[in-house]
């Protein structure tokens, strides 16, 4: 049966891995990596492996469950940060997770404390992005007790996460915090922190300037590796191959038509006031896939001259105009992948996904 297909070259992964995995070694930080963004596939993190990386990430402790049980021996942080109901599988699948609720740490602690094991944490610190954290000095001091009374937890780092909801970039200064709460909480509390945890892929800007602040040894990323991309700092990564994920759909009509619509102009399939730039007429090839299979706006048409044009729940419009005459139906288009276009394709029912190695 046709499908549309996913294609990871894992060579590409593997070599992309050992690149940032070195750079940051030697830099005394440890490279985590997010395995959220392929739904933890296991050929890709073996790609990893190979690369050598040996810390890995996800924000669903199902995929940590596939992963570990598909590759016995790994070890994982759990990144989201987990439901009460989740405590008893925070402690069975993760090695250690990102905290920030006196609720749910205490619900951790409890189920560590029934499975006999101590439970390593790191606390996050919000440091103006607004998603998860500790806000401010007097939360972390009513926190900070509190932990120390859950005998089935150990605080062992703090971490803080950025350009994801208020999309703010990393700085020396929102950085810089991690180092100095440590030492306050050491000192204060007698906690022993040794992990200072940032992120993600654009986190790795202050690395690259030499302007990490000393004391930061793990940085989350998934993104740099997998695409050689940052998309908060809006920039490639030079030196690291883009297109290790590629998006395969086939023609299935090829016409010329105006690039306005025509008739009176309601809502589109969303319920959004889409803006139709006249181009006059175009030569535009429909494939068959759509929203129900990957993110198309984080597609980009491979083939010389061709662009993505828009998407409905199962058909992507490529505008092949300027692709002198060789597109053909039943041709396969083929899509470099952003990040929200492997999110969806691995997670989607519907698309094939086919390992390449080299
Ligand atoms: C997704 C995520 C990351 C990784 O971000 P990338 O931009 O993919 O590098 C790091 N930390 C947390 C908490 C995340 O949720």
């Amino acid at each position: 049966m046709y499908a549309p297909i996913l294609e990871i070259d894992t060579k590409k992964v593997t070599e992309n891995a050992k690149k940032l995995h070195d750079f940051c070694a030697q830099r005394g930080v440890e490279l985590t990596f997010v395995t959220k963004g392929f739904s933890a596939r296991p050929e890709v993190i073996r790609a990893a492996l190979a690369g050598g990386i040996t810390s890995f990430a996800d924000s669903r402790l199902k995929n940590i469950r596939a992963a570990k049980q598909a590759i016995p021996g790994l070890k994982y942080l759990l990144i989201r940060i987990p439901a009460i109901m989740e405590a008893e599988d925070v402690v069975r699948w993760a090695d250690w997770s990102l905290q920030s609720q006196i609720e749910v740490i205490r619900a951790v602690s409890e189920a560590a404390l029934r499975q006999g094991k101590i439970h390593p944490i790191i606390l996050m610190i919000d440091v103006g992005d607004l998603r998860e954290g500790v806000f401010g000095r007097a939360q972390l001091d009513e926190i900070a007790p509190q932990i120390k009374d859950c005998a089935g937890v150990e605080l062992v780092g703090l971490g803080t996460n950025v350009g994801c909801y208020g999309s703010v970039l990393p700085s020396v200064e929102n950085t810089a915090v991690l180092v100095e709460l440590r030492d306050y909480l050491n000192k204060k509390y007698g906690f022993s922190i040794s992990v200072l945890s940032a992120g993600g892929t654009c986190a790795l800007k202050l690395l690259e300037d030499g302007s990490m602040p000393a004391g930061i040894n793990q940085l989350r990323v998934g993104e740099a590796v997998l695409y050689g991309e940052d998309t908060t700092g809006n920039r490639f990564l030079e030196g690291y191959h883009q297109d290790a994920f590629r998006f395969k759909a086939q023609v299935v009509e090829l016409r010329r038509k105006p690039s306005v619509p025509i008739g009176e102009l309601g809502r589109d399939g969303k319920g959004d006031t889409p803006e139709y730039p006249d181009r006059g007429v175009r030569l535009r090839a429909i494939c068959a896939a759509g929203k129900q299979d990957v993110a198309w706006a984080a597609l980009t048409p491979m083939l010389p001259g061709a662009e993505m044009i828009g998407a409905s729940s199962d058909h992507l419009i490529v505008d092949v105009e300027d692709c002198g005459g060789q597109v053909q139906v039943g041709d396969w288009l083929t899509f470099r992948c952003g990040y929200m276009a492997v999110l969806d394709a691995t997670t989607s029912a519907y698309v094939d996904v086919q390992i390449r190695e080299g």
